[in-house]
């Protein structure tokens, strides 16, 4: 199940459940949408893949199933984080 983690990990910009600017890469590592397709370029920093829009769980659910509490806030190394997006964003995340 997804934790819906409530910030982006390299800005701190909240990401509720009900956003729709949140995106995860298969770790579930958390970026709002400008971080992860502008400054990331679709290149998660940690793992090296790809970004899908994140889905938001349906209010009935989300009081069964709540969304994360923990912040998670690492910002990235924007020249580490630039020589990785530069080395993977031309080769499709299926063949990363
Ligand atoms: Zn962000
Ligand atoms: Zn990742």
């Amino acid at each position: 199940m997804l934790e819906i983690r409530p910030n982006c990990e390299h800005c701190n910009k909240d990401l509720p459940n009900t956003s729709t600017d949140a995106m995860i890469c298969s770790f579930e590592c958390t970026y709002c949408r400008a971080c992860a397709l502008e400054i990331f370029e679709n290149v998660c920093p940690s793992c090296t893949g790809d970004f899908v829009e994140r889905p938001i769980r349906p209010q009935k659910e989300i009081e069964k199933y709540p969304a994360s509490s923990k912040p998670v806030f690492k910002p990235k190394d924007l020249e580490k984080a630039k020589i990785n997006s530069d080395k993977f964003k031309s080769i499709p995340p299926e063949n990363r």
